[in-house]
């Protein structure tokens, strides 16, 4: 790690990872900084991508896929079991990746392309020069290490710190957070190109629960719940339990994560003088779904365009900075994720009898593309009273 850069990326997930990489290959020098000793380790989520999501990146590839999917099941709340024969075009799912692998060969190829990676290194602090980030102290091993940049972005995660240490309000209510706990299950019987997905308050109050395969006879079986329904005797991993019991009694749990997903509306602003925040940092994590993998390499990418543009036009004030926010809310990303954040808000208030009604009532149509927002569209046709339900949101959508 040098002491000076033109872009520094805080955070080794997909979002740096393509963002280094786009920032070399625009002729500017970077580094990644990332706090964990391994990239792509402990892995936090459910591994789910859409293909054309993923091949907008990079192509696939045996190492690091380790299921491909034909076809989706939504299990209603009464138990009714709706299945999606797809040519999936599907944006949640698609691929099961294995992000131990893949994150790694996101930085790998950022390395490749000339970016530094350093790991166990952690941003412990902005440098601040009158109110512009200059750069950021990078503590490793008990040293810190003053690095300056032109531009830093900040990709550090769901967990982020570091735009709130430049003044930015990161804040996120507790009932958008999705308290998240999920095993991978060997010796389980399921359909292994057929990711189901379990709705209900009374298996997972205001979320849901997904059988994700990853081989054969394994899955990654999670569930997310509204942080504000979690308490003692009913979390996240009660619920799980109970599911895990009944349902697949003779499997074995060999790794459990946990981790939090924010639902929230993005940041209010995902730029500052001298930073661009990308990725779940910048809180753009699709609502309705909670994926963040496509949102955080779309980000990461812009970021470091628009970074390159304003270093070599030597202007990266907030308001050069601002093409950043412009685009990504404007993109079909952006827009997906205003949507779908009311959709969200419609959906968990609703109680079981009406979200049976609603799976019901799209079950009977034969459906040949599993998007989120085809699906939607669906729902909505064969349900005309959710339009007035939905209000203006539901012509955005027709
Ligand atoms: C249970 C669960 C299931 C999920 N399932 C899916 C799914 O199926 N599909 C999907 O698309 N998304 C899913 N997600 C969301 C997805 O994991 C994230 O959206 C995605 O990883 C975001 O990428 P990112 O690069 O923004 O952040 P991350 O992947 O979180 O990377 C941020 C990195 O920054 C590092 N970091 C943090 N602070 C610092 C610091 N101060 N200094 C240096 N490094 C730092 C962290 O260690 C981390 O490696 C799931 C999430 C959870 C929790």
């Amino acid at each position: 790690m040098k002491n000076k850069y033109d872009v520094l990326v805080i955070g080794g997930g997909p979002a740096g990872a393509i963002a280094a990489k786009t920032a070399v290959e625009k002729g500017l020098s970077a580094c990644i900084v990332e706090k964990r000793p391994a990239i792509g380790a402990p892995v936090r989520c459910a591994e789910g991508i859409g293909k054309e999501a993923l091949h907008e990146f990079i192509e696939p590839n045996p190492r690091w896929i380790s299921a491909e999917m034909t076809g989706a099941a939504i299990v209603a709340p009464d138990g009714f079991l709706m299945k999606l024969e797809s040519k999936f075009a599907g944006n949640k799912v698609g691929y099961i990746l294995d992000r131990k692998f893949f994150d790694r060969e996101l930085v790998w190829r950022a390395a490749e392309a000339g970016a530094d990676v350093a790991v166990k290194s952690r941003a412990s602090a902005p440098i601040m020069e009158n109110g512009c980030v200059k750069g950021a102290k990078i503590e490793s091993c008990g040293q810190i290490t003053k690095v300056s940049a032109g531009v830093v972005i900040a990709a550090d995660g769901v967990e982020s710190k570091f735009s709130r240490w430049c003044g930015i309000d990161t804040t996120v209510p507790v009932r958008e957070i999705m308290s998240s706990v999920q095993y991978l299950m060997a010796d389980i019987d399921i359909d292994a190109h057929t990711t189901v997905f379990y709705l209900g308050n009374e298996i997972a109050p205001e979320g849901y629960l997904w059988i994700f395969p990853k081989g054969e006879r394994c899955a990654n079986v999670g569930i997310g719940i509204s942080g504000k329904k979690s308490g003692e005797g009913h979390r996240a991993k009660d619920y799980l339990d109970r599911f895990v019991k009944k349902t697949f009694p003779q499997g074995k749990a060999i790794e459990c994560i946990a981790g939090g997903v924010s639902v929230c509306q993005p940041l209010d602003c995902t730029v500052a003088d001298g930073l661009i925040i990308a990725g779940d940092a910048a809180r753009v994590v699709d609502p309705l779904t909670g994926g963040g993998i496509y949102n955080g390499m779309y980000t990461g990418r812009l970021a470091a365009e628009v970074a390159s543009e304003c270093i070599e036009k030597c202007d990266v004030s907030k308001t050069a900075l601002m093409k950043y926010d412009k685009t990504w809310r404007a993109s079909k990303m952006g827009k997906a994720i205003e949507r779908n954040y009311h959709i969200k808000e419609y959906l968990i208030r609703q109680p079981d009898t009406k979200l049976n009604e609603i799976i019901h009532s799209v079950s009977k149509l034969n459906l040949s593309d599993f998007t989120t927002l085809s699906l939607i569209k669906e729902i909505i046709r064969v349900n005309p009273k959710l339009m007035l339900e939905l209000g203006t949101l539901a012509a955005s959508i027709r």
